[in-house]
């Protein structure tokens, strides 16, 4: 794609027709029409600032939560990961840009002797990504620890705004109704308020939550995490999955993980996200037909069919 328009002064790395298989955990998924990685926050609201109003805008972090349909993103897709700076203590509390990986704030969480992060290491997804999906395990939720954040609008401008301002519950995150805003707003930052740690405590936390997770998930196979949330407490998913006989089901290549029932794997990348949308679907009607429980899909699923 010759490129319509004409952006000026970018430092970042800007690309047409680019596979998003290469941005999904999955290693599926059809092509974002531009994609851009900015060089730094600096660099993401100059292009921002260049976009036209209607232009689709899709951010990405990991892509560990993520499923672009075959027939691509028909619009941009800003890949945060690359420019994030190294977190940092900021008056007492934590700061991370929305591009910094989960892990890598647990780890500095507890080299700053402060607790309550250690479950952020089992997430490999980004801080914005955790903000957008409110992501959680092992008691923990990203909400639960965010003091305030920074957003940036498609203009480029950032706000500041305060937990107050969001609405968030299990695996969600919405700006509320009420809040002022004048259009789309992505986060580009938060600060995190931590209670003191012990170092050595929250790195055995990390370890023996990093053993669990190996234990019981198929990590070394392409994977998004858990495709669907769990109905309620007690009643999970996996379980439900599993009851249905599902485990192993597989359709060209792309299957219902044996270690965990509610991870469909992707071995090799072979399998294309049609594949895998189409398993979402049948295991999602299939628990409907033998329990009766309609589960939804945790991963987002975006973009257009081939
Ligand atoms: C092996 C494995 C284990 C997992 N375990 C867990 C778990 O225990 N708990 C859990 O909650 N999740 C888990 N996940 C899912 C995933 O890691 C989380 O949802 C994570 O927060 C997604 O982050 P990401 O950067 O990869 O987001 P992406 O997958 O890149 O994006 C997910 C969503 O967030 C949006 N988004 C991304 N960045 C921004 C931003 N800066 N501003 C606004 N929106 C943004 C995207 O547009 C998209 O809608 C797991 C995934 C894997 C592969």
């Amino acid at each position: 794609m010759a490129d319509d328009i004409k952006f000026q002064g970018l430092r970042g790395e800007l690309k047409a027709n680019e596979p998003m298989a290469r941005h999904s955990s999955w290693r599926a998924g059809g092509p974002a029409r531009r994609c851009f990685a900015p060089a730094d926050l600096e660099d993401l609201s100059a292009f921002l600032a260049q976009l036209p109003e209607a232009e689709p805008v899709l951010f990405v972090g990991l892509g560990s939560n993520l499923l672009v349909r075959e027939g691509g993103w028909p619009g941009t897709v800003v890949l945060t990961y690359g420019a994030a700076r190294a977190p940092r203590m900021d008056g007492g509390l934590l700061y991370a840009e929305a591009g910094v990986a989960c892990p890598k704030v647990a780890r500095f969480a507890a080299e700053q002797n402060l607790g309550s992060a250690e479950w952020l290491t089992g997430i490999p997804g980004t801080v914005g990504g955790a903000l957008a999906m409110n992501a959680g395990c092992y008691g923990g939720e990203t909400w639960d620890i965010v003091e305030r954040v920074v957003t940036i609008n498609r203009r480029g401008q950032l706000r500041r705004r305060g937990k107050d301002e969001f609405e968030f519950g299990y695996r969600h995150c919405e700006l509320k109704t009420d809040a002022s805003s004048d259009g789309d707003e992505w986060f580009a930052s938060a600060h995190f308020r931590l209670p003191e740690g012990d170092r050595e405590e929250s790195r055995e936390i990390m370890r023996a939550l990093l053993s669990k997770r190996r234990a019981s998930q198929p990590l070394q196979l392409p994977n998004a995490g858990s495709v669907f949330r769990n109905p309620s407490e007690g009643k999970t998913a996996a379980r439900l999955i599993q009851s249905s006989g599902l485990k192993n089901f597989e359709r060209n290549g792309v299957r219902v993980s044996e270690k965990h029932a509610n991870f469909i794997v992707n071995p090799g990348g072979a399998g294309s996200a049609a594949d895998i949308e189409w398993l979402i679907l049948h295991v999602q009607q299939k628990v409907e037909e033998e329990k009766g429980v309609r589960l939804v899909p945790e991963v987002k699923i975006v973009g257009a069919a081939a």
